[in-house]
C-alpha cells in the first residue's frame, strides 16, 4: 500500500497512532514489505483487554455500524467514518466504541461520543490524539461537536472510567500533526530508528529494525544505552558502537560527569560492554566462582513465573527440580518439572498453590532455588506473605533464592545487546522449543485459555504451550547457571 498521485491521500487513526509511537513504524505500515512484518501478541492482548472493558462498561450488547446509530442504540461498534479535510485529504477513523449521549445531532435528540480502552495506568498523547481525531470526524458526521471522550482502564477497584476534556489546543496540535504526517509519509526514505528502542519490543517491524540496528552498529545495540544516553553520546560525537568501544575511559567519564553524575559513573562500564560486543568476546570481571552453591548442592530448583501485569496476578509458578547424580554430573534427563497454576485469583486457589509450593520446598529443604531476575523473588515472597508466612519464614525462603541474572552481571560482560534471559541463553546456544515464544505470547495463550468458551480453541493445547514455554525458561536459566559454573574460578583452582 502507498500513496498514488491521482487519489486523495488517506490518513487513518491507526496510522496516526503508529506515527505517535514511531514515525518509522507509520512509514513501514504504509510502504513496508508485509512479508517482513511479524505477528506480535500485543495487539491481540490489547483487543482482549478492550473487550473486557467494554463488557463491564456496557449494560447491553452494542449494535453494529450505521444501522445501530440510526436506531439510536446505546452503544455502537464496527463503524468506519471518513471525511475530507480542507486540503482534500481523506481522513478515516474506526472508533472502537461510540456511546450515546444527549444532544441535538443529525440523528435527532441524541448524539455519540468516543470511548477507548487503555492498557497501563497513564493516559498518553496517543490516547488524547486518537480521541481528538475521532471526535473531529464524528463532529462532521453527526452534525454536533463533542469536546470530550471516555477512556476505560483498570484500577484497584475494577473498571476505571475517565472523562477526558478535549481542548481546542489539542485539535490545533492534531491538525498540524496530520499535515506533517501526510507530507512525511510521502517521502521515499524510511525514517530513522526510534531513539527509544524499548518501544520496539511491542512492534511488528522489530525483526527488520533489529537487523538494521545491528548492521549500522547503532548505539541502542549496546546494553545499558537508552534514549537519553544515546542522545548525550551523540552530542559528544560518539555515534556508533564502534566509536564507543574506541573511546578513552577517563576522558569519557569526565565528559559525562559534567552532564550528569550517574552517566559519568557508568562510562567505563559502557565502554567495556561496547568493546565486548564489538569484538564478540566475553569479558570476566571477577575471578572467584560465580555460583559456589552449586559445588556442594545435591540438587537445585529452577523457578520461573508467568504473570498478567494488567490483572496484577502471577498465574503460573513453574519449578524444575534437577538432582546431582552419584558421579557428580547433573541429571537433567530425569529433572522433574512441576507447574503450579492459579486458575482464579482468589484467596482459596492462592492458598492452595502456596500450600503446594511450601510442601515441595519443605521436602527438599537444602536445595537452593535458582531464578533469573528480581520478579521471581518478589512473587515468591508475596505469595508466602499473603498466606500467613512469618517474617522469619520469608527471610529463610529468600536465603535459598539465587538470582542467576545478578550473578552473571556481577561476574561477566557478554557480547549480547541485553542481559534478558532470551538473549543470554540464546547466545549460549539454548533454543526454546517454540522459537517465537515470549512472555507476552504466554499471556496471550493464558487469556485465550480463560476465555475458552469464546475462542473454541482446545484449551489443553493452550495450557501445554504455556507449560512448555515456562519449562524452557527454567531450562534456559539452568543453561546460564551451568555456563557460569563451567567457567570455574580461583576458589576452585586453589581448592578452597
Ligand atoms: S521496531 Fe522500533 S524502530 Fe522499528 S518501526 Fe518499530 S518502533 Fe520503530
Amino acid at each position: 500500500m502507498g500513496y498514488t498521485p491521482s487519489q486523495p491521500k488517506l490518513l487513518t487513526d491507526r496510522l496516526l497512532c503508529s506515527w505517535v509511537r514511531c514515525p518509522r513504524k507509520a512509514w513501514l505500515d504504509l510502504h513496508g514489505n508485509p512479508a517482513e512484518r511479524i505477528w506480535t501478541p500485543h495487539r491481540s492482548l490489547q483487543l482482549d483487554q478492550q473487550y473486557r472493558h467494554f463488557k463491564t462498561f456496557l449494560h447491553q450488547k452494542p449494535r453494529k455500524g450505521l444501522e445501530g446509530i440510526k436506531e439510536g442504540a446505546e452503544a455502537v461498534i464496527g463503524l468506519r467514518i471518513k471525511a475530507l479535510d480542507k486540503e482534500n485529504n481523506l481522513l478515516e477513523v474506526h472508533p472502537p466504541l461510540l456511546q450515546k449521549i444527549k444532544g441535538e445531532s443529525s440523528w435527532g435528540n441524541f448524539a455519540y461520543r468516543p470511548v477507548i480502552s487503555k492498557q497501563g495506568r497513564r493516559i498518553t498523547r496517543e490516547h488524547r490524539l486518537s480521541l481528538a481525531m475521532t471526535s473531529q470526524i464524528l463532529g462532521t458526521f453527526q452534525g454536533l461537536n463533542v469536546m470530550h471522550g471516555i477512556i476505560l482502564g483498570n484500577s484497584k477497584k475494577g473498571l476505571q472510567v475517565e472523562k477526558v476534556h478535549l481542548a481546542q489546543s489539542l485539535f490545533n496540535q492534531l491538525n498540524d500533526l496530520l499535515s506533517k504526517i501526510l507530507s512525511e509519509l510521502e517521502k521515499p526514505e524510511t525514517p530513522p530508528l526510534t531513539k527509544d528502542r524499548k518501544k520496539c519490543v511491542l512492534c511488528s517491524w522489530r525483526e527488520l529494525c533489529n537487523k538494521k540496528a545491528a548492521e549500522d552498529g547503532d548505539l541502542s545495540e549496546v546494553s545499558g544505552i537508552g534514549k537519553s544516553r544515546s542522545e548525550i553520546l551523540q552530542g559528544l560525537q560518539i555515534n556508533t558502537l564502534e566509536d564507543l568501544a574506541k573511546s578513552e575511559p577517563d576522558d569519557l567519564t569526565r565528559k559525562l560527569k559534567d552532564i550528569n553524575e550517574q552517566h559519568g559513573k557508568a562510562a567505563k562500564d559502557l565502554i567495556i560492554q561496547a568493546k565486548v560486543q564489538f569484538h564478540s568476546s566475553p569479558k570476566r570481571l571477577k575471578e572467584s566462582i560465580a555460583i559456589p552453591e552449586l559445588i556442594t548442592s545435591r540438587g537445585v530448583f529452577l523457578y520461573d513465573i508467568e504473570s498478567d501485569p494488567d490483572e496484577k496476578e502471577d498465574f503460573l509458578h513453574g519449578f524444575l527440580r534437577v538432582m546431582n547424580s552419584n558421579d557428580g554430573s547433573w541429571d537433567l534427563k530425569n529433572a522433574k518439572y512441576h507447574p503450579l497454576l492459579i486458575t482464579h485469583d482468589n484467596k482459596k486457589t492462592n492458598a492452595l498453590c502456596w500450600k503446594r509450593i511450601k510442601n515441595k520446598l519443605i521436602k527438599y529443604p537444602d536445595l537452593p532455588i535458582l531464578h533469573y531476575g528480581e520478579t521471581e523473588r518478589i512473587a515468591l515472597s508475596q505469595i508466602a506473605k499473603k498466606n500467613g508466612s512469618s517474617s522469619q519464614e520469608i527471610v529463610d525462603l529468600q536465603k535459598r533464592l539465587i538470582d542467576v541474572h545478578k550473578r552473571l552481571r556481577e561476574f561477566w560482560r557478554l557480547p549480547t545487546k541485553n542481559y534478558g534471559l532470551k538473549e543470554v541463553a540464546g547466545w549460549m546456544g539454548f533454543n526454546w522449543r517454540n522459537e517465537r515464544a515470549e512472555g507476552a505470547r504466554a499471556l496471550f495463550w493464558w487469556r485465550q485459555w480463560r476465555l475458552r468458551d469464546r475462542t473454541g480453541l482446545n484449551n489443553t493445547i493452550l495450557l501445554k504451550r504455556i507449560f512448555e514455554y515456562n519449562h524452557d525458561d527454567n531450562l534456559a536459566t539452568w543453561r546460564i547457571a551451568t555456563w557460569l559454573h563451567n567457567q570455574g574460578g580461583v576458589d576452585q583452582i586453589f581448592g578452597k
